[in-house]
């Protein structure tokens, strides 16, 4: 009698015991048991996530100053400026943007890659509207 051991659980079953599956031989219960799922890395290039992090910071630090100008007692103008937010969206807008090239020459989940890159494009974008005292 043939034994061969199960890819999966690397049980030794009988040969004829086995199913032949995309993942090898495995034997009757780890056919039925979903596959294990790989570890898939985040598919957003490197700069990306340096983007997503520049992009984030703002949220939770800022250094804003707001200035009104008081004219006969009514306010005239006022601006807000969060000059962490001003520095950092840009940068990680343009992260994203690099990100964005670097998915466009992908070849596995491509849309996913694409779209995330845009997210941190429009990341960086808020915070330079936040920046701007406008968000
Ligand atoms: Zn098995």
């Amino acid at each position: 009698m043939t034994t061969t051991s199960c890819a999966q659980c690397n049980t030794t079953f009988a040969q004829k015991d086995l199913f032949a599956t995309p993942r090898g031989l495995v034997c009757a219960s780890c056919n039925d048991a979903p596959p294990i799922p790989k570890a898939t890395p985040l598919p957003l290039a490197p700069v990306g996530i340096v983007g997503v992090v520049l992009g984030s910071l703002p949220f939770g630090l800022s250094f804003s100053t707001s200035s009104s100008m008081t004219i006969n007692g009514v306010v005239e103008a006022s601006s807000r400026r969060d000059y962490v937010a001003l520095a950092l969206g840009p940068v990680a807008a343009l992260c994203g943007a690099l990100a964005l090239l670097a998915a466009t020459k992908a070849t596995d989940q491509k849309n996913l890659r694409l779209g995330l890159a845009a997210g941190v494009i429009g990341l960086g974008l808020v915070q330079i509207l936040r920046g701007l005292g406008l968000a």
